[in-house]
């Protein structure tokens, strides 16, 4: 009952004299049904290791201990973690990583026996970092179910042509096949954020057509977008000069005259594996 958990979680922040910290995005899921659902949708079993970014104070660490095998977690508020170790007691295996996950050395991750799934309810002031973590630096996780803003939802699974089709949702559909899973009101955190929430379901793709480098891609897209106004000829006079540059996208078959937003994943691989050939 979402009364109860809102009171259970205030009380306990008085009992330990812990402040909730908005600067670290801690905004707790008070509604334990929510919670438990997103712990259902992420397929678990008992032989997945889980990593959670941010238990908080456990609201949705609990379900996940009680649908897997064992649960890394990594915090960075030190005072919340007593909390955390009270809500958790007793329920499953977990291991908490006290500090910065953007700072840690994942690569024991690739080294766990079994499916090892990451799901968290993210700080939202570090959600592109985090994904772009765990998309690139963590081969072992193959699913993922990140909370996220509505609007950063919408961007992430944007389609082409559309408005929110952005060099993020480039970068991150030419990794993932993304679904969203789940929509979370606002009124299931305390403190009540300002926007509601989605869950996505990051299922890693190998694609055929790959780009060469990585980082060349990501810089070719994001050069493509520098001002989604204007057309990709623009953008991409920074490579080239603007002469050689529509020579280069008509014999690729792109039309010089696109915006960003008009072409396709394929189209930037094709871009960036010329662009970088050379
Ligand atoms: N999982 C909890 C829940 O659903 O109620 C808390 C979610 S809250 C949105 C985000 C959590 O991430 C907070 O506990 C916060 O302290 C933690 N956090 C913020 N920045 C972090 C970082 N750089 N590394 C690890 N944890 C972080």
């Amino acid at each position: 009952n979402m009364a109860q958990s809102r009171k259970s979680i205030l009380n306990q922040t008085t009992k330990y004299d812990f402040h909730i910290k908005k600067s670290l995005g801690q905004n707790f899921l008070s509604d334990s049904q929510a919670a438990r659902k997103i712990a259902v949708v992420s397929r678990l079993s008992k032989n997945t290791t889980v990593i959670e970014v941010g238990p908080g104070t456990g609201a949705l660490t609990d379900h996940l201990l009680e649908l897997s095998k064992k649960v890394i977690a990594f915090e960075i508020d030190h005072d919340v973690i007593p909390i955390l170790k009270e809500n958790t007691e007793g329920i499953g295996e977990l291991e908490v990583i006290e500090g910065d996950i953007l700072e840690q050395n994942l690569d024991f991750i690739n080294d766990i026996e079994g499916e090892v799934v990451a799901v968290s309810n993210l700080p939202y002031y570090i959600t592109s970092p985090i994904i772009d973590l765990f998309l690139n630096k963590v081969p072992k996780i193959q699913r993922m179910y990140f909370m996220v803003q509505k609007e950063v939802a919408d961007r992430i699974t944007a389609s082409i042509s559309t408005k929110d089709y952005n060099a993020f949702s480039i970068l991150v559909q030419y990794k993932a096949n993304i679904k969203n899973v789940m929509n979370v009101k606002r009124t299931c955190f305390t403190p009540e954020p300002n926007v509601d929430s989605a869950v996505l379901e990051f299922v890693k793709v190998d694609r055929e057509y790959k780009a060469n480098s990585y980082e060349f891609f990501k810089k070719v897209v994001e050069t493509s977008f520098r001002e989604r106004r204007k057309t990709i000829l623009n953008n991409l006079s920074l490579f080239k000069s603007k002469d050689e540059m529509k020579e280069i996208l008509e014999e690729l078959g792109i039309n010089p005259a696109l915006r960003p937003e008009n072409l396709l994943i394929d189209d930037y691989i094709k871009l960036s594996n010329y662009l970088g050939d050379e």
